[in-house]
């Protein structure tokens, strides 16, 4: 079975079960990209434009995605990008600990049958999640994302084994082009490394 199908499969499952955030939100927003992507770009949560087109990064952050992409030479093709929420939270609140536990095992599932070198997790939500080993509990004991960007961790969760690396939120290099394109584009370069290794 391709990959295509497993996760339209989970997509499906998704929409059967009353998940916490679907009530106040428009559109699951599941993923999008190449299912059989090298790299996995993980987000926090869909924003207004996102929730409106149920698709990841559409809005101001993903144009910006989009463009660092493109600076690094890869583009949609090459990646896979999802959310460690599946539904957007009210007003863009920060996720609860509670939602966070209900999302994410889908988002393990999504990783799980798109098997990529590599899982790029964008900003603090996501690299905490992941470097707290999915124990939502331990996500504040986390180290920031200016601590940990670029760096390769090797990590597993229920069994999935994972090369994390953190680089910085699209969305917080809009504010801080200057300083943070040029770290973005550093650490996308030991990305590609390790894709090549
Ligand atoms: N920010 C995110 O983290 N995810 C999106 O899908 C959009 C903005």
């Amino acid at each position: 079975m391709d990959n295509k199908f497993l996760l339209e499969e989970i997509e499906k499952e998704i929409s059967s079960v009353y998940l916490p955030l679907r009530a106040t939100s428009t559109n699951l927003v599941f993923g999008k990209g190449n299912p059989n992507a090298k790299i996995v770009f993980v987000g926090e949560a869909a924003g207004k434009n996102e929730d409106l087109q149920g698709l990841p990064f559409v809005g101001a952050a993903g144009k910006n995605l989009d463009k660092l992409l493109e600076s690094v030479g890869l583009s949609l093709d090459d990646v896979y990008i999802a959310n460690i929420l599946k539904y957007r939270p009210p007003e863009n609140r920060d996720p609860l600990p509670y939602e966070i536990e209900a999302h994410t095992p889908y988002l393990i599932k999504q990783i799980e049958v798109i098997k990529p070198k590599i899982v790029c997790s964008l900003g603090n939500y996501a690299t905490k999640f992941f470097l707290a080993l999915g124990n939502v509990g331990d996500m504040n004991n986390q180290p920031n994302i200016t601590q940990v960007h670029g760096s390769v961790k090797n990590i597993e969760i229920n069994d999935l084994k994972i090369k994390l690396i953190p680089l910085f939120h699209p969305a917080a290099i809009i504010y801080n082009r200057t300083k943070l394109t040029p770290l973005w584009e550093k650490d996308m370069e030991i990305v590609k490394e390790e894709i090549g290794k």
